[in-house]
């Protein structure tokens, strides 16, 4: 499934830079992840690399954005093609 960035994010601009999908941006607030472009780092990461660098560990797992690994990787496909 796609992440989520959670409102106690302090914009700290670590997560932004490091996503290998550019699914991540600047909110009317804080960070947000765009869930169309976020594999969860399949394809390129073993982990989630925005919750490696995050310092409060402010991001987690969207329910609302439910995706198998199967699904994960034909997004990377689609991203990458
Ligand atoms: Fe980007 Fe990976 Fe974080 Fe998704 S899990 S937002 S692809 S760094
Ligand atoms: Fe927010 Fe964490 Fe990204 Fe920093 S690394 S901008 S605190 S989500």
């Amino acid at each position: 499934m796609a992440l989520k960035i959670l409102d106690t994010c302090i914009n700290c601009d670590m997560c932004e830079p490091e996503c290998p999908n550019k699914a991540i941006f600047m909110g009317e607030e804080i960070y947000e992840i765009d869930p169309n472009r976020c594999t969860e780092c399949v394809g390129h990461y073993d982990n989630p690399t925005c919750i490696s660098v995050c310092p409060i560990r402010c991001i987690t797992v969207d329910p609302n954005h439910q995706e198998t690994l199967d699904q994960l990787a034909e997004k990377y496909v689609r991203l990458t093609s």
